[in-house]
């Protein structure tokens, strides 16, 4: 796994955290390192996860987005939301009651 320059996982709360080995797992099945490009840091909504430490951007694999998305969504379970944004994948802890 590599980070973007200036990106700290340190501060993620535990579930999004424990994402990120089967995160990379899937990324690496597909022959990609997995980039965490954003945590905290950046710039997002205010209202943003990220600041709430339980969201993370990550570079997506190009090609067939969608099945990506699939993947990682059936893997990660329905508490997590994963949203193609252009150039990254937004991947975030949101549990629903
Ligand atoms: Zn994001």
């Amino acid at each position: 796994m590599l980070l973007k320059a200036g990106v700290d996982i340190s501060r993620l709360n535990k579930p999004i955290r424990q994402a990120l080995g089967p995160l990379e797992s899937i990324y690496l099945s597909g022959g990609k390192e997995l980039i965490v490009t954003s945590t905290y840091e950046g710039t997002h909504m205010a209202s943003s996860l990220h600041y709430q430490n339980d969201a993370i951007d990550v570079r997506w694999i190009a090609g067939n987005v969608l099945n990506l998305v699939d993947k990682i969504q059936s893997r990660l379970g329905k508490d997590f939301d994963v949203v193609e944004e252009g150039d990254h994948l937004h991947i975030e802890y949101d549990p629903k009651p």
